[in-house]
């Protein structure tokens, strides 16, 4: 893909927009506005849908982002050991609060001979690994239930309604702090990953994360099916938290998936574990997306509320790299409109958040020092000089993320010959990812191409400053830090 300099620079905010694919987004004219508007990353959620629909979406995404000249990256989460009802007699059923409802084995879900409604769910021995006193959660955290007596052989457990509400057909089950045996991955999680891996989807979503073996078992199985995938860890689960260093460590990046982890949590407590996981993050050097309701009122308004807006604001101060749009982009009626306000509402954000401000840890223990170091200098250097943009020269995107993580206010042109490392890059912070020619490899060159290119574009003028970062061999650490002044 040729990348024009005016297209790469026309969507100015820093902060990463993660938009899920739906019917509203999934069409090329819409799929372009959105990329103009400012999506870096399209999510495809593995939860619905087939290989088949996950190809379209992939094709559909890599056309639009060609036509414009702007890298995307494609996000795949998987479901995961997500479980969910069975089919409902009827559209919906509520319960009072105080009255008996039954899980029962099975597929259909039916009401007893004395009158009791009796659920079904998709994790088949549910009813076998329950325990009297463990709570069941529906409808999105709306409903409670508590498990009161099993049936000696496991043919029922019955439950009496905590708090009540209405349920429909496949909706999640939640059960916050039960243990239960289901494995990481299902089948379907295997398929759908194998798949990603051999169609270059560029991260994978790891649903209901327990333990970081369970992050290392699906990189194994990427590998194994000859995929580079990244996998983003999606903290939902409170094991996850109580977890959080080994699963950091483990991933390659990290979602606070607030959905699920509202419900699975305390609700109350999702703000300070987002701080949490944000700053562990930081840390080691992890990219980290804040997910879920970030303008969920957008889906059916045309404008957010004040609360959503200062919710994007916070994720950002907190250190979000990136933040993600659900129902919103996925089947709303403002998708673009909801990708301009985020990226309006990041703005306005980012014009505070510099490395003055922002208290990200100076070095990781994941780079190696030197690294570390000289990316730290870079940024400073970069805006004593008041330089237009850093060239980052990077194989891996190692380079580009550490810069990222010193939040430096001047934009980091992220340069690869790799096209999976360009489109990784779509997730870091402040990092604007472009692919290098395979020819041009020496650091000169490289700064000369980029100098030449944007001159032409009239993007860089007389006078304007850049500032090289590279190794002096493709092998050498990053050790080379040039001010260039445009004559
Ligand atoms: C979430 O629970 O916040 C989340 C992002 O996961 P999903 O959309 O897959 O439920």
């Amino acid at each position: 893909m040729t990348a024009h300099a005016a297209a790469l620079f026309e969507r100015p905010s820093r902060t990463k927009i993660v938009a899920t694919l739906g019917p509203a987004s999934n069409r090329p004219e819409m799929l372009r506005s959105l990329i103009q508007a400012g999506v870096d990353i399209f999510r495809i959620n593995a939860a619905h849908g087939t290989c088949e629909k996950f190809a379209e979406m992939l094709r559909n995404v890599r056309e639009a982002a060609a036509a414009i000249g702007i890298e995307v990256g494609v996000l795949m989460d998987l479901g995961g050991p997500k479980i969910r009802l069975g089919v409902l007699p009827e559209e919906e059923w509520t319960f009072e609060k105080g009255s008996i409802v039954r899980f029962i084995p099975g597929e259909k879900a039916n009401v007893g001979a004395d009158g009791v409604p009796e659920l079904t769910c998709t994790y088949e021995p549910l009813v076998a690994e329950l325990a009297v006193g463990d709570r069941i959660v529906l409808a999105d955290g709306t409903v409670e239930l508590r498990v009161t007596h099993k049936s000696p052989e496991n043919q029922w457990a019955a439950c009496q309604v905590l708090e009540g509400g209405t349920v429909r057909s496949r909706q999640g089950v939640n059960l916050p702090g039960v243990k239960l045996s289901i494995p990481a991955m299902l089948e379907v999680d295997r398929v759908n990953a194998a798949w990603a891996a051999k169609n270059g989807v560029n991260f994978l979503g790891l649903s209901f994360v327990r333990h970081g073996f369970e992050i290392e078992a699906l990189k194994e199985w990427i590998r194994e099916n000859g995929g580079v995938t990244q996998v983003v860890a999606k903290i939902e689960k409170p094991e996850a938290v109580d977890n959080l260093l080994e699963i950091v460590e483990a991933s390659d990046a990290v979602m606070v998936a607030r959905g699920d982890l509202g419900v699975e949590t305390d609700i109350a407590t999702v703000p300070v574990l987002q701080k949490e996981i944000i700053r562990l993050c930081h840390k080691y050097r992890k990219p980290v997306i804040v997910a879920t309701q970030m303008l969920e009122s957008m889906t059916h308004n045309n404008f957010p509320t004040r609360a959503e807006v200062t919710d994007v604001a916070n994720a950002i101060l907190d250190g979000a790299d990136a933040c993600m749009l659900s129902g919103e982009s996925a089947v709303g009626e403002w998708p673009v409109e909801t990708v301009n306000m985020m990226h309006r509402v990041a703005l306005g954000t980012e014009s505070v958040l510099n490395s003055q401000n922002y208290d990200a840890p100076p070095m990781s223990s994941t780079f190696d020092p030197v690294l570390e170091a000289t990316a730290h200098s870079v940024c400073e250097l970069a805006e004593h000089v008041d330089a237009k943009f850093i060239i980052a020269v990077t194989a891996s995107g190692g380079t580009a993320l550490c810069l990222s993580a010193n939040r430096c206010p001047v934009p980091i042109l992220g340069l690869s010959h790799s096209e999976e490392t360009v489109r990784r890059m779509t997730l870091y912070w402040g990092v604007i990812p472009m692919l290098l020619p395979a020819e041009i490899t020496d650091p000169w060159k490289i700064m000369e191409y980029v100098l030449r290119k944007f001159c032409e574009e009239k993007y860089l003028e007389a006078g304007e400053r850049v500032v090289l970062f590279a190794g002096t061999t493709p092998e050498a650490n990053h050790n080379t830090i040039v001010v260039h002044e445009v004559k």
